[in-house]
């Protein structure tokens, strides 16, 4: 899908729905409680339904930047001009949008990079001086990719997804739970969590950390629902 076109999408999506937009050019994103969501539409109507109708949008342009290698990082001339040639058709074009939805203490973010984008990093690579970039494969399928990942980026991505789902599955068993209700700090929730889930922590694509204010962000809402 081309960005430039979603981002005309969310922007309308988020209009017939009454949220406004504010532009940001980058968040700090180590230092937030994120909840990764699949589609933007999701992170919309979510901020629709809270009393200050706001979304964060950042969106980063394929720029002359992107394409400028220094003269001494060029390993093969002729491979450096073709690749900026056959890039140059992006030039302007949106690389990379995120969206980001505050509730609960939790920011929930969706974001999506250009399907050329991947294509663009290894190109760059095959250019640049003595990056020997060895090839492997993915643990789960096979395919061969670089040294520097252990999965292919459609078998990551399904990992994440599930961990995603594992960690929303877990924190709405536990939003029910009286006992982890009772707990009085993170310590006890943690330890609560990590004995009765004993499998979560040989998952790293779970994140333990979120399902206490996701349990929180459940029952807030369970309960006005009931109201
Ligand atoms: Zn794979």
């Amino acid at each position: 899908m081309d960005l430039d076109n979603l981002e005309q999408e969310i922007r309308q999506y988020a209009s017939k729905k009454e949220v406004s937009i504010i532009e940001a050019t980058a968040l700090d994103e180590e230092k937030v409680i994120d909840f990764i969501v699949n589609d933007y539409p999701e992170i919309i109507d979510l901020a629709s339904q809270l009393d200050k109708k706001i979304i964060i949008i950042s969106v980063a342009k394929f720029d002359e930047e992107n394409l400028e290698i220094k003269e001494k990082e060029i390993g093969d001339r002729n491979k450096a001009e073709e690749f900026k040639r056959e890039f140059k058709k992006y030039l302007g074009k949106n690389l990379y949008i995120g969206l980001y939805c505050i509730n609960e203490g939790i920011v929930f973010n969706f974001h999506v990079r250009a399907e050329w984008h991947l294509e663009f990093v290894m190109k760059k690579g095959e250019v640049l001086k003595s990056e020997e970039l060895d090839e492997t494969s993915c643990k789960e399928c096979g395919t061969e990719i670089f040294v520097f990942e252990e999965y292919c980026s459609e078998c990551l991505k399904k990992k994440r997804k599930a961990g995603e789902e594992k960690t929303k599955e877990v924190a709405k068993e536990l939003a029910n739970n009286n006992e982890f209700s009772g707990l009085k700090n993170d310590a006890e929730r943690k330890l609560f969590i990590e004995e009765k889930y004993p499998d979560l922590k040989d998952n790293e694509y779970v994140r333990i950390g979120q399902i206490t204010p996701l349990a929180k962000a459940f029952l807030n809402s369970q309960k006005r629902k009931n109201n």
